[in-house]
């Protein structure tokens, strides 16, 4: 038993980011940990299987699609599902043993279990009491589900059964036509797998630009994927080889029925503070079981923190670092600090949509003045090449001041690009900036400058 400046609870980006800013900063520090290997949900089963899958389905994609155009010919190649699992598992497992070498590399231990506080500066792990000057709680979130669905992991399944299935099915159900319900639509419908994703509002992605959902909705059709909107799903049932799931439309009120193999619920996640023992500890909690945080990450009770999915904000892994970051800068006495404003969010569909900023809905409804700049990437030479015309990158701009609001594109890269944005809005950048500064040619960033030109006197190219 150790006595520690810091113990984290929760190895997710959160987490062990924190620990490792926590440790650079000479403070000695602990992560209580239960899972085999660290990482969190992200790494384990979230963001980097996920992406694996994309890649290997996108692969397959390419070749059946758009190879015999360029004049690569032959049989398209064929799914080895179990060998496309052990490509993901070593993909995790790589990642995970990073955080292991990183653990070891800045002097930070790993206590391996699940943790409650039972006072404050006191955590517990299966009998040992560990004593910490300051707890950071950042165990992040578990998959939500709606009345009247149950979740098995075997027939109806979160995005964690979603990456592991025993076999691709034949049809799939996806509740939700959120970030998860389209990434891993995508990579079953490029499998060949018959998705229908249902969703309760009128538009897929909500709080996105509304251009953007229009013209996801659209290409994501075109590959395979069927859309029912405005569809408030009521109950799922299942049996022994099918699951049936009954939904009523909101429009007319009236009911049907979907028959599935498999049905993903991707409906949204909740924190996963259970066990901790917050509630005998009197830590205040929001009405939606967030952990409530004042600006620096401190809970109600001295001593105890929270970041990431646990408490309020998007639940993105890279919100969840900077928390992370900030808390431990914090915690040493210097002054962390989280920009709210500028916090891109990415869907790694193909192509990509990426955001950051307001929407122009949220303008419209905050009665501003702003002006956009918008560029069709059929403009640019280098997405043409690679066959990804369709999409465009979008940047809103104050219309007095020409200072850069937010910034949507759908397109090739579009999760690499928005970071672009994200500069000029940290420094505070009018479009103008960005239209003076020369960009590359032929890349696909071109089209942001190309955005904010069009932001002014016009873009060249369209
Ligand atoms: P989400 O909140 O993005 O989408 C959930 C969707 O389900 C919404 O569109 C909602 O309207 C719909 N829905 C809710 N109840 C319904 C019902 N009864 N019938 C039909 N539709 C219903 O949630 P998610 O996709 O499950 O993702 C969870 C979290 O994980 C999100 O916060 C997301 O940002 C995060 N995540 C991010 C990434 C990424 O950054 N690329 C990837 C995966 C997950």
């Amino acid at each position: 038993m150790a006595n520690y400046d810091v113990i984290i609870i929760g190895a997710g980006p959160g987490g062990y980011v924190c620990a490792i800013r926590c440790a650079q900063l000479g403070l000695k520090t602990a992560v209580v940990e239960g899972r085999e290997t660290l990482g969190g949900t992200c790494l384990n089963v979230g963001c980097i299987p996920s992406k694996a899958l994309l890649h290997a389905t996108h692969s397959l994609h390419e070749a059946e699609h758009n190879f015999a155009r360029m004049g690569l010919k032959g049989k398209s190649p064929s799914v080895d599902w179990a060998q496309m699992q052990a490509y993901k598992q070593e993909v995790v497992a790589q990642n995970t043993k990073g955080i292991e070498f990183l653990f070891k590399k800045n002097r930070i231990d790993w206590i391996k279990g699940w943790a409650t506080i039972p006072a404050p500066g006191q955590v517990k792990v299966g009998e040992e009491v560990h004593k910490a000057r300051r707890i950071v709680i950042a165990t992040g979130s578990e998959p939500a589900t709606i009345p009247g669905v149950e979740i098995d992991e075997e027939r109806v399944v979160s995005s964690t059964g979603a990456l592991s299935l025993p076999k691709v099915p034949k049809k799939m159900v996806v509740i939700g036509a959120g970030v998860i319900g389209l990434e891993l639509g995508s990579v079953y419908a490029r499998l060949g797998t018959q998705v229908t994703v249902v969703e309760y509002l009128d538009t897929i992605t909500p709080g996105m630009d509304s251009d953007v959902q229009k013209t996801l909705q659209r290409i994501l059709k075109k590959q395979g994927l069927t859309f029912i909107l405005g569809a408030a799903v009521q109950k799922v049932t299942s049996t022994k080889t099918k699951a049936k799931v009954a939904y009523q439309l909101r429009k007319d009120s009236s009911e049907a029925t979907l028959e599935a193999d498999i049905v993903l619920v991707a409906t949204g996640r909740k924190p996963f503070t259970g066990g901790l023992g917050l509630e005998a500890l009197g830590v205040e909690l929001t009405p939606r079981g967030q952990i409530r945080t004042d600006g620096h990450w401190a809970t109600n009770i001295p001593g105890i923190y929270a970041i990431g999915d646990a408490i309020e904000g998007p639940m993105l892994a890279h919100k969840a670092e900077d928390e992370g970051i900030a808390v431990a800068e914090v915690l040493a006495g210097k002054a962390g600090h989280v920009n709210y404003a500028v916090i891109p969010s990415v869907i790694y569909t193909t192509p990509e949509v990426a955001s950051v900023g307001l929407t122009e809905q949220e303008l419209k409804e905050a009665g501003r003045a702003y002006k956009v700049g918008k560029f069709s990437f059929m403009g640019n030479a280098r997405a043409k090449a690679v066959f990804q015309g369709e999409g465009f990158v979008k940047i809103i701009a104050d219309a007095e001041t020409d200072r850069i609001l937010g910034a949507h594109i759908i397109g090739p890269a579009a999760g690499d690009m928005i970071h672009e944005i994200c500069v000029a809005m940290e420094f505070g950048a009018a479009a103008q900036d960005v239209a003076l500064t020369c960009h590359a040619h032929p890349t696909y960033s071109e089209a942001v400058r190309e955005a904010a030109l069009a932001c002014g006197d016009g873009a060249i190219h369209a």
